[in-house]
């Protein structure tokens, strides 16, 4: 397809669907399918996925493990939707979950089954704990995402956004996350000294939310040591922690919860995203049973019983979770990707870029030229790889493959960075060049 059947391929979008429209802008493609990383378009063109649907397809697209699970339900007439009648696909999903996830980890959760996306939890997360607590101030913390819909977007730091929803986002305290003030200050000790401080300004809160790795923040994770001393500190004050794994979690950090590296136990979890594993909305709340004092409807949602997302998410987590052998490939792959970012970051010193992150959530980081990501991103796409970036200034490139991938396709994707690179720094290079000729006259 040439350039101009293209850009008509993609007319109705320009002249029907509203401005807020974001990714279709800088990857304007018409797509048609998908298998596990690779995208085709209608067009024929591949392309190589490491954008991951933002955290939705950990699973990879159309997964045949268990596509055929979800093609019997709907052969044999299998409910689709129940509000949140009891179906047999939730109740397979419930003992599944209950199976491969709670129990092996010694987790003690009830489950709230929310409207399906991960705003919808995030809202009920944030109710809960103001009705248990009866107070209404929330900690959040600088650099953090947590969804658009009011009480979520209070949570979250983003200006942008914030400023979207047309009148004040209150009940919120945003304060500073692990490593926001530098090395040398101890946000930890900082939060505790608000806290002891009747003259500190910050109302006593319900909760504290929080991502135990940013990801639209910027690939930010907390330490194990800070996470653990958040719980702590949360304990003794009886503030409720919630732990907002809604990107982070279904084994995008090499395990399936976030926080399970660092040994804590939110009392709260939300999840939503890769849950279904195939790309439907499906969100869901956990917390400890003697939190539930929801009284019956108090909460409710049109949404909240995706059967399809059951039937889809329970046969994930038979194929993907019944043993550790998915961690362990999740650990092969995270080697690699760490690698070969640090190999591309020590390459090209010039720019200046650093590696951070955990499993298969990573960063490249700009800290100096926050335009260098979103060059590279369209260095990229012209390469037909296909990533988004992050952070307060776009200044992280972010890397999001599929945990499914095959290695094949996480080198041939790393290969294709590299040259975007490499193209990035020859450009710069040339227009610097070009600058300094007509500087001096030449
Ligand atoms: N929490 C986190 C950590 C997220 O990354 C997101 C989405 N990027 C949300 C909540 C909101 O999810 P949704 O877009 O499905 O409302």
């Amino acid at each position: 397809m040439n350039q101009r059947a293209k850009d008509e391929s993609l007319a109705i979008f320009d002249r029907l669907e509203s401005e807020v429209r974001s990714y279709v802008r800088s990857f304007p493609v018409l797509f048609d399918r998908g298998v596990n990383t690779t995208l085709t378009a209608a067009d024929g063109q591949e392309y190589l996925d490491f954008f991951g649907g933002a955290g939705a397809l950990n699973y990879g697209h159309n997964n045949p493990a268990f596509k055929q699970a979800l093609l019997d339900y709907i052969e044999r007439d299998g409910i689709v939707h129940s509000l949140d009648l009891a179906t047999t696909a939730k109740k397979g999903f419930i003992e599944t979950f209950e199976r491969c996830i709670l129990k092996p980890r010694g987790l003690n959760y009830k489950l709230q089954f929310t409207g399906p996306t991960g705003a919808n939890a995030v809202e009920a997360a944030l109710k809960l704990a103001r009705q248990v607590t009866r107070r209404s101030n929330i900690v959040s913390f600088t650099g953090s995402y947590h969804g658009v819909s009011a009480g979520s977007l209070a949570a979250t730091a983003h200006k942008e956004m914030r400023a979207a929803a047309g009148f004040p986002l209150a009940h919120v305290t945003s304060l500073p996350y692990e490593g926001y003030l530098g090395d040398s200050v101890d946000t930890i000790e900082y939060f505790e000294k608000l806290l002891n401080d009747p003259n500190s300004g910050l109302d006593k809160p319900a909760a504290v939310i929080l991502e135990a790795v940013q990801g639209e923040g910027g690939i930010v994770a907390a330490s194990v040591e800070w996470l653990r001393r958040l719980r702590d500190l949360t304990s003794r004050h009886e503030i409720l922690l919630i732990l907002d794994d809604i990107q982070a979690g279904i084994g995008r950090t090499g395990k399936f919860f976030s926080f399970e590296a660092a040994g804590i136990v939110p009392d709260i979890v939300t999840l939503s995203k890769s849950l279904s594993a195939y790309g439907t909305p499906m969100a869901l709340v956990l917390f400890k049973p003697e939190l539930d004092v929801w009284t019956p409807a108090a909460h409710t949602g049109t949404f909240r019983g995706n059967n399809l997302a059951f039937v889809t998410g329970r046969a994930a987590l038979e194929a993907y979770w019944s043993d550790s052998k998915f961690e362990d490939e999740i650990a092969r792959k995270s080697a690699i990707l760490a690698k070969e970012l640090k190999s591309i970051a020590s390459d090209y010193p010039e720019l200046e870029l650093s590696v951070r992150g955990r499993g298969l959530m990573y960063g490249l980081v700009s800290p100096r030229q926050h335009s260098l990501p979103a060059l590279v991103s369209r260095e990229a796409f012209s390469r037909r790889l296909i990533l988004e970036t992050a952070g307060s200034f776009g200044e992280v490139l972010k890397f999001m493959p599929a945990l499914t991938i095959t290695e094949g396709d996480l080198r041939r994707g790393l290969t294709i960075i590299r040259e975007s690179v490499h193209a990035v720094q020859d450009r710069m290079r040339t227009s610097v060049g070009e600058r300094k000729r007509t500087a001096i006259g030449a």
